[in-house]
């Protein structure tokens, strides 16, 4: 999970977040159906507008592992960071909204407050996680607070970032990375742990 740096809020969508979150949440009060949530429009942007935006944050990269929409296994869909349904008000807010693949949108409603959030002006991936380059895994840091290890065991474990295959991936990614001679970073999944793991 790297840094992301978050761009403004679009105007379309700062303009209606707040009541958009409060008609969702009377809904959800109503029917106690996810799937009964919709994106909606204001000046004829919505859905598109925003995976275009989230997209531009992070190159295409999910949010969270980091695959890219060139890797097998991605499908771009806006993650609600804090679940539409425990937080209904905030489903439409910008800060809460991230490009995430599809196995990561895999935790559903799971949530805890001590989750890493990639777009936090404290976040950093050298400060919570570590990497085990013999199995390709993401470790705690040893080095951070016993409260920031926590932070990290959680979001690996929600993010089920050592699952599926993950670590495997990305020692498959770093390999293929450095046998080409044109290395452009950003078309491949796992950056961060090419980033860090590239002679
Ligand atoms: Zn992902």
């Amino acid at each position: 999970m790297e840094k992301i740096e978050r761009t403004e809020a679009p105007g379309w969508l700062n303009e209606k977040w707040r009541q958009w979150g409060e008609e969702w949440a009377a809904k959800y009060a109503e029917t106690r159906k996810s799937s009964s949530f919709q994106w909606r429009r204001n000046e004829n942007k919505g859905h598109d507008d925003l995976v275009k935006k989230l997209s531009t944050m992070t190159q295409h990269h999910c949010s969270y592992c980091d695959a890219s929409p060139m890797g097998p296994r991605i499908r771009c869909t806006i993650d609600h960071f804090k679940p539409k349904t425990r937080f209904p008000k905030d489903a439409y807010k910008w800060e809460n909204l991230f490009l995430c693949c599809g196995l990561c949108q895999e935790r559903y409603d799971a949530f805890d407050e001590r989750l890493l959030k990639p777009d936090r002006d404290s976040y950093s991936f050298e400060k919570y996680f570590d990497i085990d380059w013999v199995t390709g895994e993401l470790k705690p840091n040893r080095d951070a607070s016993p409260e920031d290890q926590e932070s990290a065991i959680i979001t690996i474990k929600l993010f089920r970032l050592n699952d599926n295959g993950k670590p495997d991936d990305r020692r498959e990614e770093l390999e293929v990375f450095e046998k080409l001679e044109t290395r452009e970073i950003d078309k491949f999944s796992y950056r961060f742990f090419i980033k860090r793991g590239q002679i």
